[in-house]
Parts: C-alpha cells; structure tokens; sequence
C-alpha cells in the first residue's frame, strides 16, 4: 500500500500518483491513444532511474513512481511531477531544465537524459553555434526589482541574462491604456522593443471578480483613482460587495499576462488564472495588492497568509512563468 497520494492539478493538467508500482505511467480508465507520448517518457523516466532487477521482495512491494493520467498538455509539467515524487521517496535531486525546446534531465552537474519535442530540435541551435538575432539578453519591462529578481532566476536556465528598465532611465513611460491585460503587456513589451531594438519581456496582472463582471480587472491598481493605495482598493471591493452574501457567489480569479516581443518578430503571449473567493474581511500580512481578501480556493487562507514560495508555486504570475519557459526557447528559435 502506498502511505502517500501525490496530485498536480491546474486548468490543463492533471495526474494522481503513488510510489507503489514498477514505474507506469497511464491514462486514467486505460485509454489507449495512437502516437502515445506516455509511452516515451515512461521509457525516458524509467531509463533515468537505473532500477537493476529486482529481488523477489521488491516485486511483490514495489516502490517505483505509478502516475495515472487524467489529463495532459505539458510533458514538463508531468515529468516533474514524476522526478518530486521520486526525489522525496529516494533522496535524489533529479530535476529538469529547458533548452532550445528540449527537455533536459539532469542531477546535480550530471545530464542524465533528453527528452526531444516532436520533430526534433535544430542541431546548431541545441549546441549553441548560431546566436539569436537580438542576442541572449531579456529586458524585463519594470522597475520593480523583485520582479526582476523571480525572472533572472528563472532566465539563467536558458542561458539569457536578463535586464530592467533601471537600467534604461532616459526611457519614456508607457501608459497602460488597453482595455485587455494583453493589450497592456503588449502595449508596453512592444513600445520597449521598437525603442531599444531589444527583447523585452512585460506583464500585466489584475483581480476579476465575478459579481462585478470581471472588475477591478485591467484598473486593479487604480481601482480606488485618483489617489489609490492598496488599503483604500481593498475597501472599495469590500464595499462593493456589501450585499453579496454567499461565499460562492464571491468567486474571482487573479490572472497575469505576459508577452515578449522582438524586432520583426510576432510576440509570445501567455496567460494563466488563480481561482479564489473575496473575503469578508483582510487576513494576513504577506504579499501586496488585494493578498489579504483573496481566499485560496477552499482553504479558508488568504493570499496575504502564504509564504512567498507557496504563493509562487501557486499564482497566477508563477503558473504564467512555468508556461512561459516551455514556450520561450521554441519562440526564440
Ligand atoms: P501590475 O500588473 O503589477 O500592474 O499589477 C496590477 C494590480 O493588480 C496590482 O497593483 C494589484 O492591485 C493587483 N495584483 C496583481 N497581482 C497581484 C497579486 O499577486 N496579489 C495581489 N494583488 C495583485
């Protein structure tokens, strides 16, 4: 019996798994598809874990990952989920990394595995002979250094080094004038890139309340104009929803869009939600912005109550940088 179930659920993925089979990945209700990607990364996985012949012992109790599958759009997201499982069952540090649409598996300094996207890659790309056109560097389109910070982090992997708009001071504000978060971001990835000749990376994040039809949204920061503050935005959302009583009908979603673009190059757009509820009161004292009345799901906390990690592993802003870095290196090429 398996003494621990691990999940991973978002709007596009799902898998359900224990560390008490041979190593299997399957559909849930067995579901047979032609072109299986499972079958490949069960043979990519299994192949990572060196597990030598068993003894009799260890057939009859296996302790090798066994991953049903309800869902599934990101084999990154998958593969994960199948190396934390067995980093906490066996003490090892597997992890994975991004390059040039690849998926590298790896532990500590030692590559392990590849895993390819379908067709391959480009052979002077994966080993670095040919420099993309606006060069390995990202200006990510803020002021906000701990921003900056979350996205250099994330960059270094791919091996692009990344830089803010305090390094730019003679660049002129973009005002945020869409109606759309795309709009923003794009408004303002854009306008850098044209300015500079550079890759730029810009992001705008907002609250929809159901209620109010999709508001604060794209005014979330000025909600409470002409002079708002954190404290008086929250206010008026309390305020707003004085009469809607039932927790249910208080349902909202953080999202957060982000769009690169480049000279000459359609932009990368990606985008991702945080379902939750409006509190009744704030609670907490973490984060920023409306953290303290965004309940998280059913969990009774508010955004305000978590740690940052567990805030980012979470968010909308982590979930829209996950799906950004599967979808940058396949752009940038
Ligand atoms: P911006 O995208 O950084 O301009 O953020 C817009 C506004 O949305 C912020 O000023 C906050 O009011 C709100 N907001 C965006 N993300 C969050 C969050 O993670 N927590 C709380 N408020 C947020």
């Amino acid at each position: 019996m398996a003494d621990k179930i691990y999940e991973y659920k978002d709007e596009n993925d799902w898998f359900i798994g224990d560390m008490s089979g041979h190593n299997s990945l399957s559909y849930l209700g067995d579901e047979h598809k032609i072109d299986d990607p499972l079958f490949n990364l069960n043979r990519l996985l299994d192949g990572v874990l060196e597990i030598d012949v068993l003894s009799e012992e260890e057939w009859r109790h296996p302790r090798g990952y066994r991953v049903t599958v309800v869902k599934l759009t990101s084999e990154m997201k998958l593969i994960n989920f199948v190396l934390d499982m067995v980093n906490e069952q066996f003490g090892r540090r597997l992890e994975t990394r991004q390059h040039q649409g690849a998926i590298l598996l790896l532990e500590e300094d030692r590559l392990l595995a590849v895993h390819l996207p379908k067709g391959g890659v480009n052979t002077s790309d994966f080993f670095g002979k040919k420099q993309s056109t606006f060069g390995d560097k990202l200006l990510i389109a803020t002021h906000n250094e701990g921003k900056v910070k979350e996205f250099r982090k994330m960059f270094a992997s791919l091996g692009i080094e990344v830089e803010s708009l305090n390094d730019y001071p003679d660049l002129p504000e973009v005002e945020e004038t869409g109606m759309t978060f795309e709009e923003n971001a794009r408004l303002k990835a854009e306008t850098i890139s044209k300015l500079t000749g550079r890759m730029v990376l810009a992001d705008d994040s907002g609250l929809k309340v159901d209620a109010l039809g999709g508001l604060p949204g794209v005014w979330s920061a000025r909600f409470s104009a002409p002079e708002p503050t954190d404290d008086k935005n929250n206010a008026k959302l309390l305020h707003e929803l004085a009469m809607v009583f039932e927790q249910k009908d208080r349902s909202a979603q953080f999202h957060s869009t982000l769009v690169v673009a480049a000279p000459n190059k359609e932009s990368l757009v990606v985008a991702a939600d945080w379902p939750g509820y409006i509190a009744y009161e704030a609670k907490g004292e973490g984060g920023f912005g409306y953290d303290p009345l965004f309940l998280v799901g059913e969990t009774g906390q508010t955004a305000a109550q978590l740690s940052p990690e567990q805030k980012n592993d979470i968010s909308h802003r982590g979930l829209a940088m996950k799906k950004l870095m599967e979808e940058f290196p396949a752009w940038q090429n």
